[in-house]
């Protein structure tokens, strides 16, 4: 068997192991081409969360072509997880390597509701958004964009997510992460944090729970004798010298070094930030510096932020 489609055979078997009997045929038209189809429901789900976009669009051109089963009126009604939404079958098929195009592209069989809509088992609170862009490229106000974000991944809808990419706050978002990839522990900082403030007022049975944080941007210890050259100069050691001043401060979590222009605050901005998202309320003051000895005359001087985190 010859298949000549985009995707290579390997691939094929992948895909043909996934799906029942029913669900994959192959039709061979002449002996040189392979046509595929796969049925919606296990179809789409693999193709969103497996599949890259090339993958996707050479699937979607591969198994559009042969097929031509169900015929849709001009104007599409739509039950959107219950919201009832109408528009023009060219706006669903706008964009042809989307799930919306592939869906209604004639391919697939699409369940109706009682009264005969089209039903699409999603939320339907976005949905007025996606069409919208679909209608006339109609970005989403500021506050629903990242809601909308999320609806545009799960319908694959390119253009749109690289529209919102573009807006506010998300490219803002894009700019803090390059920023915070700098800290591939920040993550898992952020957790401890959360845990231990949990434990804390748990076991306290305290409306609050304090923590120790140290944030400190530079390796090394700067002593009052360095601060002017520091200003001015890089600040470096050997290797062997940085094993000395090595050391871990007596905190509950630590954030540092990093090397970029974003200095502690904008980091505490992060945290506190970060953990405002997830609905925690965190107050941070500078309580000191730790005070270690590290060597001669060394300290390691790295600031101690003490976090009140208040659950209720
Ligand atoms: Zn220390």
């Amino acid at each position: 068997m010859n298949y000549s489609c985009p995707l290579p055979p390997a691939c094929l078997n992948l895909i043909g192991s996934l799906f029942h009997q029913d669900e994959w045929r192959c039709v061979l038209i002449g002996s040189h081409h392979a046509h595929v189809k796969a049925w919606p429901s296990l179809g789409l789900t693999f193709f969103n969360r497996v599949w890259g976009r090339q993958q996707r669009k050479a699937w979607l051109r591969f198994s559009g072509q042969p097929f031509d089963i169900v015929h849709f009126p001009e104007v599409i009604p739509l039950n959107v997880g219950g919201t009832y939404f109408t528009t023009r079958l060219s706006t669903l098929r706008r964009y042809e390597d989307t799930m919306l195009a592939a869906m209604f592209s004639g391919r697939h069989h699409i369940p109706r509701d009682a009264e005969g809509r089209f039903f699409i088992d999603r939320d339907g609170a976005y949905f007025g958004d996606i069409l919208n862009f679909l209608r006339e490229g109609e970005l989403p106000q500021r506050d629903r964009v990242r809601a909308v974000h999320k609806e545009a991944q799960y319908y694959a809808i390119g253009p749109l997510l690289d529209s919102l990419e573009d807006t506010q706050p998300l490219t803002g978002e894009k700019v803090r992460q390059a920023f915070l990839d700098l800290l591939p522990y920040y993550k898992e900082n952020l957790e401890q944090i959360v845990e231990i403030a949990k434990v804390r007022a748990m076991q306290k049975k305290a409306r609050f729970a304090k923590l120790k944080i140290c944030v400190y941007k530079e390796e090394m210890p700067v002593t009052p004798y360095e601060r002017p050259l520091f200003n001015s100069l890089r600040f470096e050691r050997s290797e062997s010298e940085a094993k000395i001043f090595e050391h871990h401060c007596e905190v509950d979590v630590s954030f540092g070094p990093w090397e970029a222009v974003a200095d502690v605050y904008d980091l505490l901005h992060c945290i506190v930030s970060d953990l405002a998202e997830r609905g925690i309320t965190a107050d941070q003051q500078c309580i000191g510096v730790c005070d270690k000895h590290l060597i001669n005359h060394y300290y390691c001087k790295r600031p101690i932020y003490e976090f009140k985190i208040t659950w209720w």
